[in-house]
Protein backbone atom coordinates (compact mmCIF):
# COMPACT_ATOMS: atom_id res chain seq x y z
CA UNK A 1 0.00 0.00 0.00
CA UNK A 2 1.27 3.29 -0.99
CA UNK A 3 2.30 6.00 1.08
CA UNK A 4 0.32 9.00 1.38
CA UNK A 5 1.13 12.84 1.81
CA UNK A 6 0.74 15.37 3.96
CA UNK A 7 -2.65 16.38 5.80
CA UNK A 8 -2.44 20.16 6.96
CA UNK A 9 -4.84 19.73 10.89
CA UNK A 10 -5.10 22.47 13.37
CA UNK A 11 -5.41 22.18 17.08
CA UNK A 12 -9.63 22.12 17.89
CA UNK A 13 -12.88 20.92 17.01
CA UNK A 14 -16.27 21.64 19.05
CA UNK A 15 -16.77 18.39 20.86
CA UNK A 16 -19.84 17.98 18.43
CA UNK A 17 -17.43 17.80 15.59
CA UNK A 18 -16.09 14.58 17.15
CA UNK A 19 -16.74 12.07 14.37
CA UNK A 20 -16.09 14.69 11.48
CA UNK A 21 -13.41 14.88 8.86
CA UNK A 22 -11.41 17.84 9.82
CA UNK A 23 -10.16 20.49 6.71
CA UNK A 24 -7.61 23.14 7.37
CA UNK A 25 -9.02 26.44 5.48
CA UNK A 26 -6.99 28.78 7.71
CA UNK A 27 -4.53 28.71 10.49
CA UNK A 28 -5.01 30.02 14.21
CA UNK A 29 -7.08 33.07 15.22
CA UNK A 30 -7.10 36.25 13.28
CA UNK A 31 -7.91 38.01 16.83
CA UNK A 32 -6.04 36.11 19.35
CA UNK A 33 -6.65 38.21 22.45
CA UNK A 34 -8.99 36.83 24.35
CA UNK A 35 -8.32 36.93 28.00
CA UNK A 36 -9.45 32.63 28.48
CA UNK A 37 -7.80 31.91 25.31
CA UNK A 38 -4.74 29.85 25.11
CA UNK A 39 -5.40 27.90 21.82
CA UNK A 40 -3.31 29.67 19.60
CA UNK A 41 -1.29 32.11 21.41
CA UNK A 42 1.68 32.88 19.80
CA UNK A 43 0.68 31.69 16.58
CA UNK A 44 -0.15 33.72 13.37
CA UNK A 45 -3.03 33.84 11.72
CA UNK A 46 -2.57 33.03 8.08
CA UNK A 47 -4.83 32.17 5.06
CA UNK A 48 -4.19 28.92 3.00
CA UNK A 49 -3.94 29.09 -0.55
CA UNK A 50 -7.13 27.45 -1.76
CA UNK A 51 -5.44 25.55 -4.30
CA UNK A 52 -3.24 23.91 -1.22
CA UNK A 53 -6.61 23.20 0.74
CA UNK A 54 -8.04 21.48 -2.38
CA UNK A 55 -4.45 19.21 -2.50
CA UNK A 56 -5.22 18.52 1.35
CA UNK A 57 -8.34 16.98 0.26
CA UNK A 58 -7.28 15.48 -2.66
CA UNK A 59 -5.24 13.66 -0.33
CA UNK A 60 -8.25 12.76 1.89
CA UNK A 61 -9.86 11.00 -1.25
CA UNK A 62 -6.40 8.77 -2.02
CA UNK A 63 -6.25 7.79 1.26
CA UNK A 64 -10.32 7.10 1.95
CA UNK A 65 -9.08 4.67 -1.25
CA UNK A 66 -6.48 3.01 0.51
CA UNK A 67 -8.51 2.26 3.56
CA UNK A 68 -11.23 0.71 0.96
CA UNK A 69 -8.58 -1.43 -0.50
CA UNK A 70 -7.53 -2.31 2.94
CA UNK A 71 -10.92 -3.47 4.07
CA UNK A 72 -11.27 -5.62 1.10
CA UNK A 73 -7.92 -7.30 1.63
CA UNK A 74 -9.13 -8.09 5.20
CA UNK A 75 -11.94 -9.81 3.56
CA UNK A 76 -14.46 -6.81 4.81
CA UNK A 77 -15.41 -6.22 1.20
CA UNK A 78 -14.60 -2.50 1.08
CA UNK A 79 -16.75 -1.90 5.04
CA UNK A 80 -15.25 0.33 7.45
CA UNK A 81 -15.68 -1.55 10.78
CA UNK A 82 -13.86 -1.81 13.85
CA UNK A 83 -11.51 -4.63 12.61
CA UNK A 84 -10.09 -2.03 9.69
CA UNK A 85 -10.22 0.83 12.32
CA UNK A 86 -7.76 -0.56 14.77
CA UNK A 87 -5.43 -2.12 11.65
CA UNK A 88 -4.93 1.14 10.13
CA UNK A 89 -4.27 2.17 14.09
CA UNK A 90 -2.29 -0.45 14.61
CA UNK A 91 0.00 0.17 11.58
CA UNK A 92 3.06 2.95 12.36
CA UNK A 93 2.98 3.95 9.33
CA UNK A 94 -0.64 5.39 9.69
CA UNK A 95 0.06 7.18 12.95
CA UNK A 96 -0.21 10.17 11.57
CA UNK A 97 -3.12 12.17 12.26
CA UNK A 98 -3.82 13.00 8.60
CA UNK A 99 -4.82 9.01 8.72
CA UNK A 100 -6.62 9.07 12.12
CA UNK A 101 -8.59 12.06 10.82
CA UNK A 102 -9.70 10.02 7.78
CA UNK A 103 -10.33 6.57 9.48
CA UNK A 104 -11.89 8.03 12.38
CA UNK A 105 -14.27 9.92 10.29
CA UNK A 106 -15.24 6.88 7.61
CA UNK A 107 -15.48 4.91 10.61
CA UNK A 108 -18.45 7.19 12.04
CA UNK A 109 -20.32 7.43 8.53
CA UNK A 110 -18.33 9.83 6.59
CA UNK A 111 -21.08 12.52 6.37
CA UNK A 112 -19.43 15.21 7.83
CA UNK A 113 -16.48 17.75 7.88
CA UNK A 114 -15.63 20.33 10.26
CA UNK A 115 -13.01 23.53 8.45
CA UNK A 116 -10.35 24.69 11.09
CA UNK A 117 -9.12 27.07 12.34
CA UNK A 118 -11.13 29.77 14.46
CA UNK A 119 -12.76 31.80 12.09
CA UNK A 120 -13.17 30.67 8.66
CA UNK A 121 -15.03 33.20 7.41
CA UNK A 122 -12.36 35.09 7.27
CA UNK A 123 -12.22 33.53 4.14
CA UNK A 124 -13.91 35.71 1.03
CA UNK A 125 -16.72 34.76 -0.04
CA UNK A 126 -15.84 33.34 -3.62
CA UNK A 127 -12.83 31.14 -1.68
CA UNK A 128 -14.77 29.32 1.29
CA UNK A 129 -17.63 28.57 -1.72
CA UNK A 130 -14.96 26.93 -3.91
CA UNK A 131 -13.79 24.74 -1.10
CA UNK A 132 -17.25 23.73 -0.37
CA UNK A 133 -17.87 23.03 -3.85
CA UNK A 134 -14.79 21.21 -4.16
CA UNK A 135 -15.02 19.32 -1.21
CA UNK A 136 -18.86 18.10 -1.89
CA UNK A 137 -17.48 16.93 -5.59
CA UNK A 138 -14.87 15.14 -4.05
CA UNK A 139 -17.40 13.30 -1.58
CA UNK A 140 -20.60 13.51 -2.86
CA UNK A 141 -22.11 11.83 0.42
CA UNK A 142 -21.01 14.52 3.03
CA UNK A 143 -24.17 15.90 4.45
CA UNK A 144 -22.82 18.50 6.92
CA UNK A 145 -20.13 20.76 6.60
CA UNK A 146 -19.56 23.35 9.93
CA UNK A 147 -16.97 25.76 10.84
CA UNK A 148 -16.35 28.09 13.70
CA UNK A 149 -16.86 31.62 12.83
CA UNK A 150 -16.26 35.23 15.02
CA UNK A 151 -19.70 36.91 15.26
CA UNK A 152 -17.79 40.37 14.40
CA UNK A 153 -16.79 38.82 10.95
CA UNK A 154 -20.40 37.53 10.90
CA UNK A 155 -22.19 40.46 11.46
CA UNK A 156 -20.28 42.24 8.77
CA UNK A 157 -21.05 39.20 5.75
CA UNK A 158 -24.56 39.74 3.85
CA UNK A 159 -26.86 37.63 4.17
CA UNK A 160 -27.02 37.05 0.76
CA UNK A 161 -22.66 35.98 1.04
CA UNK A 162 -23.91 33.76 3.63
CA UNK A 163 -26.55 31.97 1.68
CA UNK A 164 -24.64 31.66 -1.04
CA UNK A 165 -22.23 29.55 1.05
CA UNK A 166 -24.79 27.64 2.53
CA UNK A 167 -25.76 27.03 -1.39
CA UNK A 168 -22.33 25.88 -1.35
CA UNK A 169 -22.92 23.57 1.35
CA UNK A 170 -21.62 25.29 4.88
CA UNK A 171 -24.45 23.73 7.07
CA UNK A 172 -23.50 24.66 10.54
CA UNK A 173 -21.72 28.01 12.05
CA UNK A 174 -20.31 27.53 15.52
CA UNK A 175 -20.05 31.07 17.56
CA UNK A 176 -17.80 31.50 20.25
CA UNK A 177 -20.70 33.92 22.04
CA UNK A 178 -19.24 33.44 25.29
CA UNK A 179 -21.11 36.31 26.84
CA UNK A 180 -23.60 38.97 25.89
CA UNK A 181 -22.45 41.41 28.74
CA UNK A 182 -20.67 44.37 27.36
CA UNK A 183 -18.13 45.81 30.23
CA UNK A 184 -17.49 41.97 30.40
CA UNK A 185 -16.48 41.15 26.88
CA UNK A 186 -14.27 44.46 26.84
CA UNK A 187 -12.77 43.30 30.08
CA UNK A 188 -12.00 40.05 28.46
CA UNK A 189 -10.67 41.32 25.23
CA UNK A 190 -13.48 39.25 22.73
CA UNK A 191 -13.57 42.21 20.22
CA UNK A 192 -16.63 42.24 19.65
CA UNK A 193 -19.88 43.94 20.99
CA UNK A 194 -23.59 42.81 22.13
CA UNK A 195 -24.54 44.44 19.51
CA UNK A 196 -22.26 42.70 16.65
CA UNK A 197 -23.43 39.36 18.38
CA UNK A 198 -26.93 39.81 17.85
CA UNK A 199 -26.40 40.91 14.06
CA UNK A 200 -24.32 37.97 13.74
CA UNK A 201 -26.93 35.77 14.31
CA UNK A 202 -29.23 37.33 12.81
CA UNK A 203 -27.51 37.22 9.95
CA UNK A 204 -26.41 33.94 10.25
CA UNK A 205 -30.17 32.50 10.95
CA UNK A 206 -31.49 34.75 7.93
CA UNK A 207 -29.22 32.79 5.74
CA UNK A 208 -31.07 29.53 6.68
CA UNK A 209 -27.76 28.01 8.53
CA UNK A 210 -28.16 26.28 11.19
CA UNK A 211 -26.43 27.83 14.29
CA UNK A 212 -24.64 27.60 17.35
CA UNK A 213 -23.82 29.79 20.19
CA UNK A 214 -21.29 28.51 22.49
CA UNK A 215 -21.50 30.05 26.06
CA UNK A 216 -19.17 30.46 28.69
CA UNK A 217 -20.72 30.15 32.48
CA UNK A 218 -18.26 31.24 35.10
CA UNK A 219 -16.56 33.97 32.85
CA UNK A 220 -18.58 36.88 34.90
CA UNK A 221 -16.50 36.07 37.69
CA UNK A 222 -17.90 36.40 40.85
CA UNK A 223 -18.32 40.65 40.07
CA UNK A 224 -20.82 40.08 37.12
CA UNK A 225 -22.20 36.81 36.79
CA UNK A 226 -25.84 37.89 37.25
CA UNK A 227 -25.03 40.79 34.61
CA UNK A 228 -23.24 37.60 32.56
CA UNK A 229 -25.97 35.49 32.74
CA UNK A 230 -29.16 37.55 32.06
CA UNK A 231 -27.31 40.13 29.34
CA UNK A 232 -25.69 36.54 27.28
CA UNK A 233 -29.56 35.52 27.71
CA UNK A 234 -30.80 38.59 26.30
CA UNK A 235 -28.65 38.63 23.61
CA UNK A 236 -29.54 34.61 22.74
CA UNK A 237 -33.25 36.20 22.87
CA UNK A 238 -33.13 38.19 20.03
CA UNK A 239 -30.97 35.41 17.80
CA UNK A 240 -33.01 32.42 18.59
CA UNK A 241 -30.23 30.19 17.33
CA UNK A 242 -30.44 26.11 16.77
CA UNK A 243 -28.44 24.79 19.80
CA UNK A 244 -26.89 26.64 22.71
CA UNK A 245 -24.14 25.34 23.94
CA UNK A 246 -22.02 25.50 27.36
CA UNK A 247 -18.45 25.62 28.00
CA UNK A 248 -17.39 26.49 31.33
CA UNK A 249 -14.66 28.52 32.51
CA UNK A 250 -11.42 26.60 33.49
CA UNK A 251 -7.91 29.31 33.74
CA UNK A 252 -5.16 27.28 32.98
CA UNK A 253 -1.76 29.41 33.70
CA UNK A 254 -1.01 29.84 29.97
CA UNK A 255 -3.91 31.88 29.72
CA UNK A 256 -3.67 35.78 29.85
CA UNK A 257 -6.67 35.79 32.44
CA UNK A 258 -4.41 33.69 34.96
CA UNK A 259 -2.57 37.01 35.62
CA UNK A 260 -5.95 38.79 36.75
CA UNK A 261 -6.82 35.44 39.06
CA UNK A 262 -2.79 35.54 40.61
CA UNK A 263 -3.65 39.38 41.41
CA UNK A 264 -6.75 38.75 43.06
CA UNK A 265 -8.83 40.67 40.60
CA UNK A 266 -10.86 38.20 38.90
CA UNK A 267 -12.00 35.02 40.93
CA UNK A 268 -13.69 31.99 38.92
CA UNK A 269 -16.64 31.08 41.07
CA UNK A 270 -17.26 27.88 42.34
CA UNK A 271 -19.15 25.40 40.62
CA UNK A 272 -21.98 25.52 42.61
CA UNK A 273 -22.14 28.95 41.73
CA UNK A 274 -21.77 28.34 38.01
CA UNK A 275 -24.88 26.24 38.32
CA UNK A 276 -26.89 28.87 39.98
CA UNK A 277 -25.18 31.33 37.70
CA UNK A 278 -26.73 28.92 34.82
CA UNK A 279 -30.09 28.61 36.53
CA UNK A 280 -30.77 32.14 35.55
CA UNK A 281 -29.36 32.07 31.97
CA UNK A 282 -31.47 29.56 31.69
CA UNK A 283 -34.84 31.11 32.86
CA UNK A 284 -34.26 34.53 31.39
CA UNK A 285 -34.70 32.67 28.04
CA UNK A 286 -37.49 33.66 26.53
CA UNK A 287 -39.19 33.27 23.07
CA UNK A 288 -36.91 31.12 21.55
CA UNK A 289 -37.13 27.29 20.28
CA UNK A 290 -33.16 26.73 20.68
CA UNK A 291 -31.92 23.70 22.11
CA UNK A 292 -29.70 23.33 24.97
CA UNK A 293 -26.59 21.46 24.81
CA UNK A 294 -23.85 20.64 27.58
CA UNK A 295 -22.17 18.37 25.99
CA UNK A 296 -18.49 19.60 27.12
CA UNK A 297 -16.54 17.42 29.11
CA UNK A 298 -15.87 20.50 31.47
CA UNK A 299 -19.35 21.47 32.43
CA UNK A 300 -20.60 19.85 35.37
CA UNK A 301 -24.09 18.36 34.41
CA UNK A 302 -24.26 16.88 31.54
CA UNK A 303 -27.68 16.43 31.76
CA UNK A 304 -29.09 20.32 31.44
CA UNK A 305 -30.21 19.47 27.60
CA UNK A 306 -33.26 20.03 25.81
CA UNK A 307 -35.72 22.09 23.63
CA UNK A 308 -36.93 25.55 24.83
CA UNK A 309 -39.54 25.98 25.40
CA UNK A 310 -41.16 22.84 26.56
CA UNK A 311 -38.00 21.14 28.34
CA UNK A 312 -37.05 24.44 30.17
CA UNK A 313 -38.63 23.54 33.76
CA UNK A 314 -37.13 20.00 33.09
CA UNK A 315 -33.64 21.50 32.76
CA UNK A 316 -33.60 23.97 35.64
CA UNK A 317 -35.31 21.09 37.61
CA UNK A 318 -31.89 19.14 36.66
CA UNK A 319 -29.96 22.14 38.48
CA UNK A 320 -32.12 22.02 41.55
CA UNK A 321 -31.82 18.23 41.88
CA UNK A 322 -28.17 18.86 42.01
CA UNK A 323 -28.37 22.13 44.47
CA UNK A 324 -30.23 20.55 47.01
CA UNK A 325 -27.98 17.85 47.73
CA UNK A 326 -26.51 17.72 50.53
CA UNK A 327 -22.82 19.49 50.80
CA UNK A 328 -20.74 15.72 51.14
CA UNK A 329 -22.78 14.44 47.96
CA UNK A 330 -22.47 17.29 46.40
CA UNK A 331 -19.05 16.87 46.61
CA UNK A 332 -18.79 13.78 45.63
CA UNK A 333 -20.96 14.12 42.61
CA UNK A 334 -18.12 17.39 41.57
CA UNK A 335 -14.78 14.95 42.09
CA UNK A 336 -16.69 11.72 40.13
CA UNK A 337 -17.10 14.13 37.56
CA UNK A 338 -13.89 15.59 37.09
CA UNK A 339 -12.58 12.02 37.72
CA UNK A 340 -14.36 11.26 34.49
CA UNK A 341 -16.46 8.64 36.59
CA UNK A 342 -20.23 10.73 36.24
CA UNK A 343 -21.80 11.60 33.60
CA UNK A 344 -25.33 12.25 35.59
CA UNK A 345 -26.77 12.76 39.13
CA UNK A 346 -28.15 9.09 38.77
CA UNK A 347 -24.94 7.58 38.26
CA UNK A 348 -24.29 9.12 42.28
CA UNK A 349 -26.01 5.88 43.14
CA UNK A 350 -23.41 3.27 41.53
CA UNK A 351 -21.83 1.31 44.50
CA UNK A 352 -17.99 0.65 43.72
CA UNK A 353 -17.16 4.20 41.84
CA UNK A 354 -18.78 5.76 44.93
CA UNK A 355 -16.39 4.11 47.35
CA UNK A 356 -13.70 5.08 45.60
CA UNK A 357 -14.21 8.68 44.94
CA UNK A 358 -15.25 8.47 48.93
CA UNK A 359 -11.43 6.75 49.62
CA UNK A 360 -10.33 9.95 46.95
CA UNK A 361 -11.79 12.32 49.36
CA UNK A 362 -10.77 10.83 52.79
CA UNK A 363 -7.29 10.42 51.13
CA UNK A 364 -7.65 14.32 49.62
CA UNK A 365 -8.30 15.32 53.40
CA UNK A 366 -5.90 14.12 55.21
CA UNK A 367 -3.08 14.63 53.09
CA UNK A 368 -2.61 18.56 53.66
CA UNK A 369 0.77 19.82 54.48
CA UNK A 370 -0.24 21.02 57.77
CA UNK A 371 -3.39 18.93 59.12
CA UNK A 372 -6.54 18.25 57.33
CA UNK A 373 -7.25 19.97 54.72
CA UNK A 374 -10.40 22.19 54.72
CA UNK A 375 -12.95 22.56 52.51
CA UNK A 376 -11.82 25.53 50.71
CA UNK A 377 -8.60 23.43 49.82
CA UNK A 378 -10.42 19.98 48.61
CA UNK A 379 -12.33 23.01 46.54
CA UNK A 380 -9.61 24.07 44.55
CA UNK A 381 -7.95 20.14 44.53
CA UNK A 382 -11.38 19.61 42.49
CA UNK A 383 -11.31 22.48 40.14
CA UNK A 384 -6.94 21.75 39.17
CA UNK A 385 -9.05 17.91 38.17
CA UNK A 386 -10.52 19.89 35.33
CA UNK A 387 -6.70 20.94 33.67
CA UNK A 388 -6.91 16.74 32.32
CA UNK A 389 -9.59 17.89 29.85
CA UNK A 390 -8.39 20.92 27.78
S1 LIG B 1 -11.64 34.55 19.01
FE1 LIG B 1 -11.81 32.41 19.72
S2 LIG B 1 -9.90 31.43 19.10
FE2 LIG B 1 -9.59 33.64 18.94
S3 LIG B 1 -8.65 34.23 20.87
FE3 LIG B 1 -10.86 34.51 21.09
S4 LIG B 1 -11.64 32.58 21.94
FE4 LIG B 1 -9.56 32.18 21.15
Amino acid sequence: MAETGYIELGPIRPPSEAQSLLVRVTRNCPWNHCEFCHTYKGERFSFRPVEEIKKDIDQVAEICDQIRKLSWTLGYAGNINRQVLNQVYRQSARHDSGWQNVIGWLYFGGQQVFLQDANTLMVKTADLAEILTYLKSRFPFIERITSYGRARTLAKKTVDELKELRQAGLSRIHIGMESGYDPLLEYMKKGVTAKEQVQAGQNVVQAGISLCEYVMPGLGGTRWWREHAVETARVLNQINPDFIRFRTLYVRQDMPLHEKVARGEFERPPDDAIMREIRLFIETLEGIQSTIVSDHILNLLEEIQGKLPEDKDSMLAVIDRYLALPDEERLRYRVGRRMGHYRSLDDLGEPAARRRIQEIIEEARSSGKNGPRSPEEIEKEVYRMMENYI
